[in-house]
C-alpha cells in the first residue's frame, strides 16, 4: 500500500475501516451476495462507525472529515466487497452530498443528521429509461408547480439505495420549464412514488438498485434543492465528485485481486510447486500490482486537487476511466490465476469478475469519460 503520503489521522482511519472490512464484511460476503440480500445489519454498523458522515460538518451530524478519507473507506470496503463499497459511495456521494452542497440550512437540518449517522440512506435519481449519458436530450420527468407544491410525473432507472428498508429520500432531476432542469428532494414514502423490485444484475448483487416511478407526486416547493433551474449544474458537479469515489472503489477491487492472487499463488500447487513460481502467473500478479498503485495515485491526485480548490474535472474523469478499465482487466486476470475456482462466486475474485463491469458504466460510461477528457483538451 502506498499510504505514506496520508496524514496520521487518515492512515489511522484507513486501518480501522480495513479491519472492519476484513473481520466483519469479508466473512459474510459470499452469503449476502449469493442471496442477493442487502446486508442491512452491516450497513447499520457502518453507520455507527460514522462512515456515512465522513465528509460532512459535525453541525449536521457528520465527522468533519475530508473527501480523501471517504475515498479511503470506499477503497478498503471495496477491497473485500464491491456491493458494500458502492452502498457507502452512493449513500454519501449521491444521497447526502447534493443536499450538503446545494441545500438550504433548513434542508440540511431536516435530512442530513439521519443520513450522516447512517440511520437512513439517500439516493440520487438522474438516469431515466430513455437514457443516462445524454440527460439533456433524453430526460422526460417533469415537475409542474401547483401553488406551493411541485407535482412530479416520470420515472428514474437504476437508482442505487432506492428501496432499502433504510431509504428515506431521493433527490431527483426534473424538467420545470423549457430547458430548465431542477433538483427536487422527494421523501421516498410520498404518495405516488412506486418502488420497483430490485433489478437482477450481473454483479453488485447485494447493492440495492431499483426503478422509481412518480405518478402525480406532490412535494412542497421548499423541497427544491438550491435554486430552481440549477439541476443540470448540480448533477454535473455531483458526478465529478462521484467519479473520484468510483475510482477509489475500482482501486479497492484491483487491490483485492492482488491480495487474493498473492495468497492463492503461494498455496496452490502444480507441476511440483506453488503456481506463483511460474513466471506466467507471477507476471500477471506483478501487472495487477502496477495497476493498483498507478490507479490509486490517480484518484488521490484528483481528490487532492478537489480539496485544494483546483480544477479537477479532467483528473476525476481520467481516474475513473483508467481505474475502471484496469479493474475489469484485473478481475479477468485474477480469475485466471484462480483457475476453476475463479469461476465460482465462492471466491472473492469470482465475485469481482461479476462486479467489475459496472465500474465502466455507472456515473458516466467510459465513452462519456473520453468525451469529457477530449472536450477538456479543446477537441
Ligand atoms: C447498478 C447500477 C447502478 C446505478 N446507480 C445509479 C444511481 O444511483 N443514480 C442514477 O441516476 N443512475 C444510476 N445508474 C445509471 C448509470 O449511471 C447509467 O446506466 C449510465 O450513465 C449509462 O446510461 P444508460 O444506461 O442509459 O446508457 P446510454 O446512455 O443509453 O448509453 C448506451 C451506450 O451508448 C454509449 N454512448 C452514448 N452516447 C455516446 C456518445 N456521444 N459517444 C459514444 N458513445 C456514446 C454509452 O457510452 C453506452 O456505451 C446506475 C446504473 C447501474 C447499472
Amino acid at each position: 500500500m502506498s499510504s505514506f503520503e496520508l496524514t496520521p489521522e487518515q492512515e489511522e482511519f484507513r486501518k480501522v475501516v480495513a479491519t472492519f472490512a476484513d473481520e466483519v464484511v469479508a466473512p459474510e460476503a459470499t452469503e449476502f451476495n449469493a442471496a442477493g440480500r442487502f446486508p442491512v445489519e452491516i450497513v447499520r454498523q457502518m453507520g455507527e462507525m460514522g462512515l456515512f458522515g465522513i465528509p460532512f460538518s459535525s453541525t449536521y451530524g457528520g465527522m468533519d472529515g475530508d473527501y480523501l478519507t471517504l475515498c479511503l473507506a470506499i477503497e478498503e470496503l471495496g477491497r473485500v466487497d464491491q456491493s458494500i463499497g458502492i452502498t457507502l459511495e452512493a449513500g454519501v456521494g449521491l444521497g447526502a452530498a447534493p443536499i450538503d452542497e446545494f441545500g438550504t440550512d433548513e434542508q440540511k437540518q431536516r435530512w442530513l443528521p439521519e443520513l450522516c449517522r447512517g440511520e437512513k440512506l439517500g439516493a440520487f435519481g438522474l438516469t431515466e429509461p430513455g437514457g443516462g449519458s445524454d440527460v439533456f436530450g433524453t430526460a422526460r420527468t417533469r415537475a409542474v408547480q401547483d401553488g406551493d407544491e411541485w407535482v412530479i410525473d416520470g420515472s428514474k432507472q437504476f437508482i442505487t439505495n432506492a428501496g432499502t428498508e433504510m431509504t428515506s429520500v431521493v433527490t431527483i432531476t426534473a424538467w420545470t420549464g423549457e430547458r430548465e432542469m431542477t433538483s427536487i428532494i422527494v421523501p421516498i414514502d410520498t404518495p405516488g412514488v412506486a418502488i420497483a423490485p430490485p433489478y437482477r444484475k450481473v454483479g453488485w448483487h447485494a447493492s440495492d438498485t431499483r426503478e422509481l416511478t412518480f405518478d402525480g407526486v406532490r412535494v412542497p416547493v421548499t423541497n427544491t434543492l438550491g435554486e430552481r433551474g440549477a439541476g443540470f449544474r448540480q448533477f454535473l458537479k455531483t458526478l465529478d465528485d462521484g467519479r473520484i469515489a468510483i475510482a477509489a472503489l475500482a482501486v479497492g477491487l484491483i487491490q483485492g485481486c492482488v491480495d487474493e492472487c498473492v495468497r492463492y499463488a503461494g498455496e496452490r500447487e502444480a507441476f511440483g510447486g506453488p503456481i506463483g513460481r511460474q513466471q506466467a502467473i507471477a507476471f500477471k500478479i506483478a501487472d495487477l500490482e502496477v495497476a493498483a498503485q498507478t490507479a490509486r495515485q490517480m484518484y488521490r491526485y484528483a481528490c487532492r486537487r478537489k480539496l485544494a480548490g483546483l480544477p479537477y474535472k479532467r483528473e476525476a474523469a481520467i481516474a475513473k476511466l483508467y481505474s475502471s478499465e484496469q479493474a475489469v482487466t484485473a478481475a479477468r486476470e485474477a480469475a485466471q490465476v484462480f483457475g476453476g475456482m475463479g469461476f465460482t462466486t465462492e471466491t472473492r475474485v469470482g465475485r469481482f469478475y461479476q462486479d467489475a463491469k459496472i465500474l465502466e458504466i455507472g456515473e458516466g460510461t467510459s465513452e462519456v469519460q473520453r468525451m469529457l477528457i477530449s472536450r477538456d483538451l479543446g477537441l
